[in-house]
């Protein structure tokens, strides 16, 4: 709950001078910085603060903690748990850094690039290619989502595979404390044991620990060429074993490995009028390799592969793309995934991880409980299998109305994070925890886990300013 006062109009003066010039959005414009991405989440502020330096966001977070005035932060606003919205109560200012937007340095022979928090993930790769060098974070949100953003919730995404999470590209950050201190550790360093890892408390921390306004991030080789292909499985164990087949036959090159469900390219079909590629076919996997051999060499490499992943029935059938449009087209199949969804009527979202050997067995003993409980359930799931992160989303039985099916989320997700928390899985892989998985941190984390997190909240933000009521429950 957020139990704040009312913001005072001498407050919400102040904060206006604070954010400096063209750096407040008032009354009706507020209304798209709190509503959610998936409409999911509404709430209301008297104020979104837009400061363009970090000096002002300083300034902004002094007047806040000196009046004990909440702030959400908010980059992107298309995280996925309700996070970045303030709550409905109009008690919250959010503080969005949407004008941070300068590139500070790039520097290609240490491989890091500085960016403030405003830009956006898409910008962020297309300056490190500009430098000749690739940032790997990649997520269907890229052209919306900011760097702050994806820090604050280190995000994955569908690389995770070959380059790690936002955590694992990350080398310094620049974070505005809550008592409006400016902590600089910008220091792009890859061996730094000098005392606690600070940084890595403030990623994933959703904006509940400080405010990132700056981050330097690790850049890699840009690799010239991409092979892509999407096969059939006959099972997710098997895809598993596939997994490791082509990482022996492939190395670091196979970057992505994505499993998805044959609902799920029905779907596709139904709602976007995507053509199914394999049709017919079960569980498929779409694959990428990449590595500076060549596009041709690259797919010839991949195709080598799969021959002998098909002659040995690891594979039942697969499609090779053969151009940059045959890969784009597939690769448009899993990003609209999140769409398809949308459009096809209340579903149930999980993204939770368990071991990726337990993969198979974790959807197995979803689906079937779910099935036995709903009848007619439509299984859909994809997920970054290489990462044992799995987005398992049940989409209501055909003849049940969406609010009916909704209804029905808290018993739907005590279910599924059984499931997950009995073979020591999580409840959340890569979108945190926000709002919408708060009360479940009670069952997912254990006593001792909680009293950690919570004497690092008190001790980094005592008064409870930054973000209040997410990720920690009551
Ligand atoms: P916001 O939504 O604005 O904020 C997210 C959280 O971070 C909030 O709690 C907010 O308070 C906090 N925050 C934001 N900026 C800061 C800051 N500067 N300092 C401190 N706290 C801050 N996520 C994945 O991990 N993998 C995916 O594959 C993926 N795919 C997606 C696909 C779609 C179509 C969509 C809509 C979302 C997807 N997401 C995915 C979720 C989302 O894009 C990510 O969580 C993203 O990292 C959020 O960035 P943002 O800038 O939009 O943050």
């Amino acid at each position: 709950m957020n139990v704040h006062a009312r913001i005072t109009t001498d407050v919400l003066s102040r904060l206006r001078v604070a954010a400096g010039p063209g750096g407040v959005v008032e009354g009706p414009d507020t209304e798209p910085y709190c509503i959610s991405w998936r409409d999911n989440w509404h709430g209301a502020t008297p104020l979104v603060l837009r400061p363009d330096t970090t000096a002002r966001v300083a300034e902004i977070v002094r007047i806040c903690a000196e009046t004990g005035t909440p702030i959400v932060p908010q980059g992107g606003n298309t995280g996925l748990t309700g996070g970045s919205q303030p709550h409905a109560t109009g008690n919250e200012v959010i503080l969005s850094t949407s004008r941070l937007k300068r590139v500070r340095e790039v520097d290609p022979l240490n491989d890091t690039i500085t960016v403030e928090a405003g830009v956006t993930l898409l910008e962020v790769q297309e300056h490190a290619a500009h430098a000749g060098r690739l940032f790997p974070l990649s997520l269907a949100a890229e052209g919306t989502c900011q760097i702050g953003g994806n820090l604050a919730t280190n995000a994955g995404g569908v690389q995770v595979l070959r380059y790690g999470n936002a955590r694992a590209l990350t080398l310094g950050l620049e974070v505005v404390t809550a008592d409006g201190a400016i902590w600089d550790g910008l220091r792009g360093l890859r061996k730094d044991n000098a005392g606690y890892d600070m940084k890595q408390l403030f990623i994933g921390s959703e904006g509940t620990l400080g405010i990132i306004t700056a981050a330097t991030l690790k850049l890699l080789p840009l690799p010239t060429d991409s092979a892509v292909a999407l096969v059939a499985v006959p099972s997710p164990t098997v895809a598993v074993e596939l997994l490791a087949r082509l990482r022996g036959a492939l190395g670091e090159l196979l970057s992505a490995f994505e499993l998805m469900h044959e609902n799920n390219f029905a779907f596709a079909q139904e709602t976007m009028g995507h053509v199914d590629p394999l049709p017919g076919a079960g569980w498929r996997v779409l694959l990428q390799a990449d590595g500076p051999q060549g596009r041709e060499a690259m797919t010839d490499r991949l195709e080598e592969a799969l021959g002998a992943a098909l002659e040995d029935g690891h594979i039942t059938d697969a499609v090779v793309a053969r151009s940059e449009a045959q890969s784009a087209q597939l690769w448009r199949i899993r990003e609209d995934q999140a769409e398809v969804q949308q459009r096809m009527g209340a579903g149930i979202k999980h993204d939770v991880s368990v071991p990726v050997s337990r993969i198979d067995a974790f959807i197995a003993e979803a689906d079937a409980a779910l099935a036995e409980r709903y009848p007619g359930i439509r299984p859909m799931s994809f997920g970054h299998l290489g990462d044992g992160n799995v987005h398992y989303n049940p989409i209501r039985p055909a003849d049940w109305t969406d609010a009916d099916f909704k209804a029905e989320t808290e018993v739907v997700n005590r279910i599924v994070h059984d499931i997950v928390i009995a073979m020591n899985g999580s409840i959340t892989a890569e979108h945190g925890v926000g709002r919408l998985r708060r009360a479940e941190m009670l069952r997912a984390r254990s006593p001792i886990e909680l009293a950690m997190m919570r004497a690092v909240k008190r001790a980094l933000d005592p008064q409870d300013i930054l973000n209040p009521g997410k990720v920690l429950p009551d």
